[in-house]
């Protein structure tokens, strides 16, 4: 099964995606993360994305078609998987599908998570990350353990660089104007469910989890 979860920065999308990929055993690829990654390690491409990335503007079409194209071409990815942050733009969007006719694949289903800006903003602006396994916690509803380190890993909880006030609010800003195309697209195609996402996560995947079934 071969999932997109769209929805705007701060959503939920992560948490919903690894629930998703744990109970579907599908591999979670979150292009956010990939890009983290790369820049945690300093690799050429996260040098060259370090700026772009922490100031919330989009990365090329160019370099994420490639990432995610040679990613979901991986031997883990045969049964499927769950894309989380991509396709973000309407030609990821065509490049994708054309990646699927090329490999002969069902197209995708897209849910779509939505939430008030209000919730979204509240959920974004208590976010913390694990700065070692990407674990995702919040300050009030989701606290760790122990203050400032990971449950999971023991990692030190960090507040991402892109999840500051004023760089939510652009982020946000960006995303209503990029989605319509990408949300018409899938519409068009009939391959489009919208979740409300104003809930409960556990409450959000058993509703995912009754429309795949
Ligand atoms: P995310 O964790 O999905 O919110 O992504 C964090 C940042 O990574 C975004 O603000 C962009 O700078 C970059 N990014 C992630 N996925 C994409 C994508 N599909 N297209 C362009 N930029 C992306």
């Amino acid at each position: 099964m071969r999932l997109i979860l769209l929805g705007p920065p701060g959503v939920g999308k992560g948490t919903i995606a690894k629930a998703l990929a744990d109970k579907l055993s599908l591999p979670h690829i979150s292009t956010g993360d990939m890009l983290r990654q790369a820049i945690r390690e300093e690799t050429s491409l996260g040098k060259k994305l370090k700026a772009c990335v922490e100031s919330g503007r989009l990365v090329s079409d160019e370099i994420m078609v490639s990432l995610v194209k040679e990613r979901i071409a991986s031997p883990d990815c045969e049964r499927g998987f769950i894309l989380d942050g991509f396709p973000r733009t309407l030609s990821q969007a065509r490049s994708l599908s054309d990646i699927e006719k090329a490999l002969r694949v069902t197209p995708s289903i897209a849910i779509y998570l939505d939430a008030p800006r209000e919730v979204i903003i509240n959920r974004l602006s208590g976010r913390l990350i694990c700065s070692s396994c990407q674990r995702i916690y919040h300050a009030k509803n989701m606290p760790p353990l122990k203050s400032g380190i990971c449950d999971s890993c023991g990692g030190k909880l960090v507040v991402r660089e892109d999840d500051r006030e004023n760089v939510v609010r652009e982020r946000l800003l960006r995303y209503e104007e990029e989605a319509k195309p990408l949300l018409e697209f899938y519409k068009k195609r009939n391959i489009l469910r919208k979740i409300n996402f104003d809930m409960e996560p556990e409450k959000a995947l058993e509703e995912i989890l009754a429309f795949l079934s």
